[in-house]
C-alpha cells in the first residue's frame, strides 16, 4: 500500500502550446483546464487500481488554482493556492513512496514547448553543472525526503531532460514539439490509457527506484535575465554573483537549496518592471 504525490502542471498537457490555453483569464484556459484534469485522473485511477492507499494532488501551475475538486477523483486529496513554500512540491515529504509529474516542459533556453524555469526571468539554471529543468529541481527537493520520482509527462524534452540525469523515471510523451509554441499531440484517449498504464506499472516496482540525490556540495547556479535581478536577489546574503547576470546558491542540504532558490526568485520579481522587464 502506497502513497503517491502527483505535481501537476500546464504547459506539458496534451495538446497545450499557447499560453492563450494556460494562462488564467485567457480564451482557451477553460479547455486545457478540463485537460489537466482529465490526465490527472488518469494517474490517479492507475494509482489505485495497483493498490495505492493515498494520492495527494498539488496544482502546480501559475497562481495554481486551475484544478477544480469537483472534477477531481474523489478518491484524491488536492492542495490548490499560491504562496506555499515548497511551491510545486508542497506536501512532499517522507510519507510518500514516488512523485509523478503531470504537464511538465522543458527548461528555459531548451528545445521544447511553452519552456521556462520557474519564471520567465531565469535564463538557465544548473544544478551541480547538470542543465536543470523544473522537472531535476523538484526530484532533488522529492529525493531530499526520501521519494523517488516514478513518472514524468509533457513533450519529448520535457521527459528526456529528466531522463537523461536520472533514468528511474518512467515517462509519457504526450506532444513532440514542433517549435517552442508548436507541437503534435496524441489522441488525449490514448494519452490517458499509457499515463493510467504506466503508473499501475512504476507502482509495482516502486520499491525499485531510488531517490534523486545528486552529490553534495550541491551547487545552484542560475542566470537572470537581468542584471539588476541579480542586484535584487542578493540584498539577502545567501548567493554569490558570478558575473552581471548570473549568481550560484551553494549547500549541502537540498532542502535549505531549494528554500534559497524559492528567496531568490521571489527577490530578483520584485526588481521587474512590467514594460521593460
Ligand atoms: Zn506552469
Amino acid at each position: 500500500m502506497v502513497s503517491v504525490f502527483v505535481s501537476v502542471d500546464m504547459e506539458g498537457l496534451t495538446g497545450a502550446v499557447s499560453p492563450n490555453q494556460v494562462l488564467p483569464g485567457r480564451h482557451d484556459y477553460e479547455r486545457f483546464r478540463e485537460v489537466m484534469v482529465r490526465e490527472t485522473n488518469a494517474v490517479i485511477r492507475g494509482a489505485f487500481e495497483a493498490g495505492a492507499k493515498r494520492v495527494l494532488v498539488n496544482d502546480s501551475h501559475d497562481g495554481m488554482l486551475n484544478l477544480k475538486i469537483e472534477k477531481l477523483d474523489e478518491r484524491a486529496e488536492l492542495i490548490s493556492g499560491n504562496h506555499k513554500p515548497f511551491s510545486m512540491m508542497q506536501g512532499i515529504d517522507e510519507g510518500f513512496e514516488c512523485a509523478i509529474f503531470l504537464g511538465y516542459h522543458s527548461m528555459a533556453s531548451g528545445e521544447g514547448v511553452l519552456s521556462h524555469t520557474m519564471t520567465g526571468f531565469v535564463s538557465k539554471a544548473f544544478l551541480n553543472g547538470i542543465p536543470a529543468s523544473e522537472a531535476v529541481i523538484n526530484a532533488t527537493l522529492a529525493g531530499h525526503f526520501g521519494v523517488p520520482v516514478a513518472l514524468i509527462a509533457g513533450d519529448q524534452h520535457a521527459v528526456s531532460e529528466l531522463k537523461e540525469v536520472y533514468p528511474y523515471a518512467d515517462g509519457v510523451v504526450v506532444k513532440r514539439a514542433i517549435e517552442r509554441y508548436s507541437a503534435q499531440s496524441r489522441p488525449i484517449e490514448e494519452v490517458e490509457k499509457e499515463l493510467f498504464a504506466k503508473t499501475v506499472g512504476v507502482l509495482k516496482r516502486v520499491h525499485t527506484l531510488k531517490p534523486f540525490k545528486p552529490t553534495p556540495p550541491l551547487r545552484l547556479v542560475l542566470e537572470l535575465a537581468q542584471p539588476s535581478l541579480v542586484s535584487r536577489a542578493l540584498y539577502a546574503p545567501i548567493a554569490n554573483k558570478l558575473d552581471t547576470k548570473t549568481l550560484e546558491i551553494l549547500g549541502d542540504d537540498p532542502l535549505d537549496v531549494y528554500m534559497k532558490f524559492r528567496a531568490i526568485l521571489l527577490l530578483a520579481s520584485g526588481a521587474r518592471d512590467p514594460d521593460y522587464g
